[in-house]
C-alpha cells in the first residue's frame, strides 16, 4: 500500500484533489439552490393553506410585520442562527419552512449524483419534487389537492416530452382504475390523488407512473395500517406518499 502510494504521480494527486474539490464545491452549490427551492415551497405551502397571496411583497414576519433583513433570507442558516424566532417579537418561525428547506438541501445533490447531469432534466425534476412537496404540505394540513395545480403540473411536460402517445397512456394507466373504483365504490381514494395521478402520469409517462404508484402504496400501507388498527382512523393523506414515490423513482429510475 505504502509502496502504491510513493508511485503516485504527484501531478495525478493534485488532479484527483481538485476535481474532488470541484465536485464538492459544486455540489455544495446545487444543495443551496435545493434550500431556496425548499424554502420558497415552503412559504407558498403555508400561504395557500392559510388562503393567502404568494406574493405579499418583501419578506417580512406575519405577527409583527418586519421586514426581513437580508442574512434572514439565508436558507438553514438563518433559522439556526434565529433560533426559529423572529429577531424583532420573538414570533416562533414555522418549522416546517426549516424541514423544506433542509430535505430540498439534502435531495437535490442526489438527483445528480444518481447520474443525472441533464440541466433540462434536472430542472424538471427540481420543479416537480417542488411543486408535489407543496401539495403534500397542504394535503397534510387541510386535505385538499387545488384543481389549478394540475395545470401548471401538465405544463411541465415541456421540460420532459417523451411522445404523445406516452404521454395519454400515462394519464390514464392509473388514473382511469381509481376512477373507475371510486366511482363504483365511493370509497378508496379521495378525487384530489385520482386526479394528481391523471396530471402526474400525463407529464411522466406510464412506466414512470406505474412505478411511482407501486413505490406510494408500497410505502403508504404499513402507515395505514398502523392509524388503522392503533389509532382507529381510516384514511391517510395520500399526496405526501405519492411524493415520496416519486422522490425514489427519480432517485432510481429516473435517468
Ligand atoms: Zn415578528
Amino acid at each position: 500500500m505504502i509502496a502504491f502510494l510513493f508511485k503516485i504521480n504527484p501531478l495525478f494527486l493534485r488532479t484527483v484533489i481538485m476535481k474532488g474539490c470541484d465536485q464538492m464545491l459544486f455540489l455544495m452549490i446545487l444543495s443551496l439552490y435545493g434550500s431556496i427551492v425548499g424554502s420558497f415551497a415552503g412559504v407558498c405551502g403555508m400561504r395557500i393553506v392559510q388562503k393567502q397571496s404568494f406574493y405579499t411583497g418583501r419578506s417580512h414576519c406575519d405577527k409583527c410585520q418586519s421586514v426581513l433583513k437580508w442574512y434572514e433570507l439565508i436558507p438553514l442558516f438563518s433559522f439556526l442562527y434565529l433560533k426559529g424566532r423572529c429577531r424583532t417579537c420573538q414570533q416562533v418561525i414555522p418549522k416546517e419552512i426549516f424541514v423544506f428547506e433542509l430535505f430540498f438541501a439534502s435531495f437535490t445533490p442526489f438527483l445528480w449524483l444518481t447520474g443525472n447531469h441533464h440541466w433540462r432534466l434536472l430542472l424538471f425534476q427540481f420543479l416537480l419534487i417542488g411543486l408535489l412537496a407543496v401539495l403534500a404540505y397542504i394535503d397534510i394540513k387541510i386535505q385538499l389537492v387545488p384543481n389549478q395545480v394540475h395545470l401548471w403540473l401538465m405544463c411541465l411536460v415541456l421540460l420532459n416530452y417523451q411522445g404523445i402517445q406516452t404521454h395519454i397512456k400515462g394519464g390514464l394507466l392509473i388514473f382511469v382504475p381509481l376512477f373507475i373504483l371510486s366511482w363504483v365504490t365511493a370509497e378508496g381514494m379521495g378525487g384530489g390523488d385520482v386526479k394528481l395521478f391523471g396530471s402526474l402520469g400525463f407529464v411522466l409517462g406510464w412506466k414512470a407512473i406505474l412505478l411511482i404508484f407501486s413505490y406510494a402504496v408500497f410505502c403508504s400501507l404499513p402507515i395505514a395500517m398502523y392509524m388503522k388498527f392503533y389509532k382507529g382512523r381510516d384514511g391517510v393523506p395520500f399526496v405526501p406518499f405519492i411524493t415520496i414515490g416519486s422522490c425514489l423513482f427519480f432517485l432510481f429510475n429516473g435517468r
